[in-house]
């Protein structure tokens, strides 16, 4: 039995997991952090390891304050509950996180109505929402948010630019319309462009970003904005059943991935580029280079005539993790628990493969 396990052990660990930045699991060090914590209530306020954490964040991104969440998806949508009322509705690009993979939390938990944009880049320009807000009018719903996600996980990480994103607050502004960042992987776009987050957040009203992707946390995200805004998130987060109690457990695991893995995004940047152009580079698999801005890559495996399933079936057997991301698409995603060496491994045995 033990020795069994311990095959299982071997095995588990050899692959090479790309599936996404969310399988990474806490160093030593970070495990240290957390047992070394300092708890409280967190539903009566007083837990003084999450405190720290929402004034810490709250001053990364220069706004009032923020609010610890278990999950990215909680995350935006206490935002857009706390934001909105019913009946509303809200402008997205049509691939985003908040449409594809929400469970249709907009439309179930806040009674709002979600119009997708469509893109070729994950980028809705401000002339598009412009003309996309409707009249003062009996018949029509009333168009009242922006939903912009930074960086854009369905179309490749990209980082949206961010004098578009304040052409768009200007439109916003004259229209009397709310601006949320999904800014789950925020963190990679102020990597690729050394952008400050608060330069990034200055535009929002309402702001997610998750700590358990890039930076390696275990568990949990955040909301961020005015004190008024985070006042009535907090009531929202309890309505969803998003109060913890000796949650500085986490906030402490949070604090440190934010201390030590913020800055080295900058080397899961340079492994996906090498990735895609070592996958590029092979019959049948086909990259668009530019759409590589961060730590995500999208490979296009028409030319292999096989179907996404079987492709990662192959890389499986061959000790290599990736996700389908539709029928001939697979997804590599790199993060804190991957290498160079890894990355270089992974192209030579697909490059093996002869998919
Ligand atoms: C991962 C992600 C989220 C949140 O996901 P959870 O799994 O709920 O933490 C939100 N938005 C984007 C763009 C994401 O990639």
């Amino acid at each position: 039995m033990a020795f069994g396990l311990c095959l299982f052990y071997i095995e588990y660990m050899k692959y090479i997991d790309l599936r996404s930045d969310t399988v990474t699991r806490p160093s030593k060090a970070m495990r240290q952090a957390i047992a070394s914590a300092e708890v409280g209530d967190d539903v009566l306020g007083d837990d003084p390891t999450v405190i720290r954490l929402e004034e810490k964040v709250a001053a990364l991104f220069n706004k009032e304050a923020s609010l610890y969440v278990p999950s990215g998806t909680m995350g935006n949508q206490v935002a857009l509950k706390t934001i909105s009322q019913p009946g509303w509705e809200i402008l997205c690009e049509r691939e985003c996180h908040i449409i594809n993979y929400e469970t249709a939390g907009p439309a179930i938990h806040s009674q709002l109505l979600v119009h997708p944009i469509d893109t070729e880049r994950g980028v809705m320009t401000a002339e598009q929402i412009e003309a996309r807000i409707r009249p003062d009018d009996i018949h029509a719903p009333r168009t009242k948010i922006v939903a912009i996600e930074n960086t854009h996980n369905r179309h490749s990480g990209t980082v949206y630019p961010l004098d578009e994103i304040i052409k768009i607050r200007k439109v916003a502004d004259k229209h009397s319309l709310l601006m949320h960042l999904d800014g789950a992987r925020i963190w990679n776009a102020y990597a690729a462009t050394g952008i400050p987050l608060a330069d990034w957040a200055a535009s929002f009203d309402s702001i997610s970003v998750c700590l358990s992707k890039g930076l390696g946390a275990p568990v949990g995200s955040m909301i961020i904005g005015s004190k008024d805004f985070i006042t009535r998130a907090r009531r929202n987060r309890k309505l969803f059943g998003g109060g913890m109690r000796q949650a500085g457990l986490l906030a402490a695991a949070a604090i440190y991935a934010l201390d030590h893995n913020l800055e080295r995004l900058v080397e899961d940047h340079a492994n996906a580029r090498f990735l895609a152009e070592g996958l590029n580079r092979l019959d049948g698999l086909n990259i668009d280079l530019t759409h590589v801005q961060t730590n995500i890559v999208i490979v296009e495996i028409a030319g292999t005539g096989k179907k996404a399933d079987e492709v990662l079936d192959i890389l499986k057997q061959n000790g290599i993790l990736a996700v389908p991301f539709g029928v001939t698409k697979i997804r590599f995603v790199t993060h804190l628990d991957v290498t160079e060496d890894d990355c270089q491994k992974a192209v030579e045995i697909i490059a093996g493969l002869r998919l």
